[in-house]
């Protein structure tokens, strides 16, 4: 196959990658003043979008301006997982309450999981406020390797850190700049297969004399308009330059190694209230997605078990008590990246035995009304609203 890229005639998708690149690494300057002047009239400069990168007076910065790297920073952790319209407003509310980065060292673990609380991923909430802690005596760090010595700090959260608040030529490499780099050469390997070469194409092409604007431009092309389904190759200041425009196959790439199925497992969880009216939660482990958060108690069914038998069974392994097992409050399904989980919930009588946490932090007996001063995962939020229009429609039931 013959294609026509950037004026020449390449032969073939396998051989044009190498050629491209050849061709690209010329054009590298030409390239950039097309993004950076695609990004002045449509990139998302806009204070209402992403509020860590303006002045304190509400400008986009100049190049010899810099701005706080702890607003920058939280964003950039908040972003790693989480969209940016999603994000936003925990940012703001972040920002509100934990201004500095004094603030978030001098808070309580507890206050800093109920700002995440809804973001997921939460060791990102402990890992920050583990690293103010440790910062928060001196200024913040001002070199690539310092800020990737800070716990939840990789290389690309780093570079766009120190770019973004002090205009630092340092590339970076997320979703965005990866689906781009990859159509742009037609890489065929998958980005994670491939990651010098990335960081290669990454650092190559940025703009050395307004990196801090060249790293937003990729991001917002990428998020704009080489969107992952269907990119708008019409409208893009690269079209003339992409190898996978060219092939005429640009969401092709990136190239993904075949997925495989996703696991699928059933919760059973007990909300076990006492004589007071109280409800048991206990606090995980700080390990894994959910560290730190609280829940009510449960665990895996296992194969041919009883949801009921299998809430029995696991509220005597983690907590050491006996329960009786009652009506269903709920049942949902929750789906995260790699599985999807199916909670079933019971509503529980404490018969016997002191809890102890076998399996968490801690456990500890909560009015119901008092919930949310925990920070719960968003399927325990489901439960928790669940709860209360129980407990709720049960008093009606008794006063008439
Ligand atoms: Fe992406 Fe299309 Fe632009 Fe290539 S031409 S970078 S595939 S939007």
């Amino acid at each position: 196959m013959l294609i026509h890229f950037g004026g020449f005639m390449v032969k073939g998708l396998e051989g044009s990658s190498q050629q491209c690149r050849e061709l690209l690494d010329k054009r590298w300057p030409e390239m950039r003043q097309q993004l950076l002047d695609w990004w002045e009239v449509h990139g998302r400069k806009d204070i209402a979008i992403k509020p860590w990168m303006f002045t304190a007076d509400g400008r986009w910065p100049e190049p010899h301006e810099d701005l706080s790297p702890y607003g920058i920073w939280i964003a950039e952790v908040m972003l790693q997982q989480t969209q940016l319209r999603v994000m936003r407003p925990y940012w703001e509310q972040w920002m509100l309450v934990l201004p500095t980065v004094q603030h978030l060292a001098a808070a309580e673990e507890r206050q800093v999981l109920l700002l995440w609380q809804g973001l997921g991923y939460y060791s990102r909430a402990r890992r920050l406020h583990q690293a103010a802690r440790q910062l928060a005596a001196s200024p913040l760090p001002s070199s690539l390797e310092a800020w990737q010595a800070v716990p939840g700090i990789g290389r690309t959260t780093a570079g766009s850190i120190l770019s973004s608040a002090l205009n630092r030529p340092v590339p970076i490499l997320d979703g965005n700049v990866r689906r781009v780099l990859a159509r742009l050469h037609a890489c065929l390997e998958p980005p994670h297969r491939a990651q010098a070469s990335f960081w290669q194409w990454s650092e190559a092409l940025l703009d050395p004399l307004r990196p801090r604007d060249f790293n937003q431009a990729v991001m917002d092309l990428g998020a704009l308009v080489c969107t992952p389904r269907t990119p708008s190759c019409q409208l893009c200041p690269w079209q003339s330059s992409c190898a996978a425009y060219a092939a005429g196959e640009p969401s092709h790439f990136p190239v993904k190694d075949a997925s495989k199925p996703i696991p699928f497992q059933v919760i059973g969880v007990g909300v076990v209230l006492n004589e007071a009216g109280e409800v048991l939660i206990d606090q995980r482990l700080n390990e894994g997605l959910l560290g730190g958060m609280w829940e009510f108690p449960g665990g895996k069914q296992e194969p041919g078990e009883a949801i009921e038998a299998t809430i029995a069974r696991e509220l005597r392994e983690e907590l050491a008590i006996e329960v009786q097992v009652g009506e269903q409050l709920i049942a949902l399904d929750h789906a995260y990246s790699h599985k999807k989980l199916r909670f079933v919930v019971h509503l529980c009588r404490w018969i016997a035995g002191e809890p102890k946490p076998l399996a968490s932090q801690q456990v500890c007996w909560v009015k119901p009304e008092d919930l949310s001063d925990y920070p719960f995962p968003a399927a325990n939020a489901r439960m928790i609203a669940a709860l209360i229009d129980h407990l709720r429609a049960d008093m009606l039931s008794q006063r008439s």
